[in-house]
């Protein structure tokens, strides 16, 4: 055996990647970790490439999952240079008629601030709190273990009786757009529950999206909405450097084109640039589903029934996303009482709705609905004081149809579908802080193809590894009869968030690969003493 066997090769650095890899070299194993780009992070990296002086997140800015996340706590990133940082406010949407719903840290404030919006509204916000205090860490533990969740799952059910029995259960069910007006009086606590439900790609309409909206609100509220100090790169930073430090081997700019499967099992990978690294043990793949299956894995080597439930692998929509470096922070017309670090742009939950249901139509939205990210706010290193780095994105659909608003847009995403696109998001924010225009130092707009060319896993923009709908979670995540890591292939575990639970900065799915694979050697001698009865091609 040469210097290039590993006991696992994991293929692709975004966060599960090295979750993955973490766990791994924590189990003892030695682990190469290979990334196609030339900074290890995948969706979480950040630069200074839209203005000098700025640091601006390329994708993830915000990282609730993160901090809620056992799995990352486990890994004590903070002994690795990670620092923590919290805008004055969690969450911002501002209403029609001027004034901000809030979400605050402190359950107190965020209560005055709604009831203010709507008598009452106060006391309901702090009945759902209640409940969640006493189902919140046992949902969040089932979603992020492998399906069915025996454990938490068992916790979480004995806890509900006492946080409201079935009435919560059918909350949890109830479509987002539903939510707010089932629990408040007034429009601001259902706009920031459904304005989170937006985060994913589940129809505001349809079942699974009030659990979401719910969740990221209730996560909001215990957790805030955490960004690293210095830019997202700096969590992938902190996760890259303790898997080094361990005695990992990472290696940047090197593209796995394939998985070398013997009898049955996955025993190496080649690389763009020629190389081979062998795998005793297992192969982890921090890749999109469809690519894994579909040339990676040569198709000879998986079940045709794998082969025929991937094409009914559905992407989530596409994503457009704009950088603004501003010389001032947004003039809100109305400043919100605390500076918010995440802000929801719509005007009402019906118009959200109508968003998420044109994109479900092939539309590009008339009025898109935007997530923005005032960076500085969140973090004033980001850039100089008294500056803003900001950013917004929205959702499109993966294949156009046709334009609800007045552009004509085909979905080509050139240079000039881009700019008019972020032109109409823009008109947006200006809309709600005239003279945002005048305060803009450098723009740019990352469309679905500018996204996949930084990362492999954003095919066309999706930036979930695949729809968060029912139809394509739990058991059925990435395809039917799946929801664990294993893959047909022995040794070779999909570890990307195309599996249960996806997308999102949790580290879960490379978590269960990672268990997965440790486990399996555990219990296969042959594996163990790093053998595998076939011959190498
Ligand atoms: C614009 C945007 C905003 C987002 N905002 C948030 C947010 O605020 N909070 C949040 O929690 N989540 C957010 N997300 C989602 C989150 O970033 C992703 O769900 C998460 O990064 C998925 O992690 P991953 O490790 O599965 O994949 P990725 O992060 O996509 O990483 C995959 C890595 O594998 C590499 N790779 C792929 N194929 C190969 C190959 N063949 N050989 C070698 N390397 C390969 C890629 O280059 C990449 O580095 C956002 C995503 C995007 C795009």
């Amino acid at each position: 055996m040469g210097d290039t066997t590993y006991d696992a090769v994991v293929v692709g650095a975004g966060p599960n990647g090295l979750v993955a890899a973490n766990h791994l070299v924590d189990a003892g194993w030695s682990v190469l970790l290979l990334e196609a780009q030339p900074d290890a992070g995948g969706a979480v990296r950040s630069a200074d490439d839209v203005h000098e002086g700025y640091v601006h997140d390329t994708f993830s800015s915000f990282y609730p999952l993160a901090l809620a996340s056992p799995v990352i706590g486990h890994l004590h990133l903070e002994d690795h240079g990670l620092r923590w940082q919290h805008a004055p406010a969690v969450l911002g949407h501002r209403t029609p008629d001027g004034r901000w719903a809030l979400l605050h840290r402190d359950r107190t404030v965020t209560a005055a601030i709604v009831d203010e919006l709507h008598p009452g509204d106060g006391e309901a916000w702090l009945d759902l709190c209640a409940a969640w205090d006493k189902i919140g860490d046992d949902l969040v533990g089932a979603l992020m273990t492998p399906f069915p969740p025996v454990r938490h799952g068992a916790a979480l059910l004995a806890r509900l009786r006492s946080a409201g029995g079935l009435d919560l259960v059918r909350l949890l069910l109830t479509p987002a757009a539903d939510v707010g007006r089932q629990l408040f009086g007034g429009v601001g606590p259902g706009l920031l529950i459904a304005g989170n439900a937006a985060h994913a790609d589940i129809p505001l309409d349809a079942t699974g999206s009030g659990l979401m909206g719910i969740l990221m609100t209730m996560l909001g509220q215990t957790v805030g909405f955490p960004v690293p100090e210095g830019g997202a790169g700096e969590l992938a930073g902190a996760m890259a450097r303790r898997f080094t430090s361990l005695g990992g081997e990472l290696r940047t700019s090197t593209e796995v084109t394939s998985i070398e499967v013997s009898s049955g099992r996955a025993v190496a990978v080649r690389t763009a640039g020629g190389e081979r690294f062998a795998a005793r043990r297992a192969v982890l793949a921090d890749v999109l589903a469809s690519r894994l299956y579909g040339g990676l894995v040569d198709v000879e080597d998986l079940p045709g029934q794998t082969v025929k439930a991937m094409k009914r692998f559905q992407l989530d929509p596409g994503t457009v996303k704009v950088d603004w470096a501003l010389d001032a922070p947004v003039p809100w017309s109305t400043p919100p009482p605390y500076a918010p670090g995440t802000v929801h742009v719509g005007d009402s939950v019906t118009e959200l709705a109508e968003a998420s249901g044109q994109i479900a139509a092939g539309a590009v939205p008339a009025k898109p609905f935007l997530l923005v990210g005032q960076m500085t706010t969140s973090d004033p290193t980001r850039s100089p004081i008294g500056t803003e780095a900001l950013w917004a994105y929205t959702h499109v659909p993966q294949r156009v149809g046709y334009d609800a608003g007045d552009d004509g847009l085909r979905g080509t995403w050139d240079h000039d579908e881009r700019e008019r696109f972020a032109n109409r998001m823009q008109a947006r924010i200006e809309a709600l802080a005239p003279g945002f225009g005048d305060r803009i130092r450098a723009r740019r707009v990352l469309g679905p193809h500018e996204l996949q060319a930084r990362d492999a896993n954003l095919e066309g923009g999706a930036i979930n590894g695949g729809t968060s709908a029912l139809h394509q979670q739990l058991v059925f995540r990435p395809i039917p009869g799946n929801g664990r890591a294993e893959t047909p292939v022995h040794g070779l575990y999909l570890a990307s968030a195309s599996a249960h639970p996806g997308g999102g900065v949790h580290g879960a799915p490379g978590m269960n690969a990672a268990r997965a694979a440790v486990a399996h050697a555990r219990a296969d001698p042959r594996v163990r003493a790093g053998w595998w009865p076939g011959r190498r091609r």
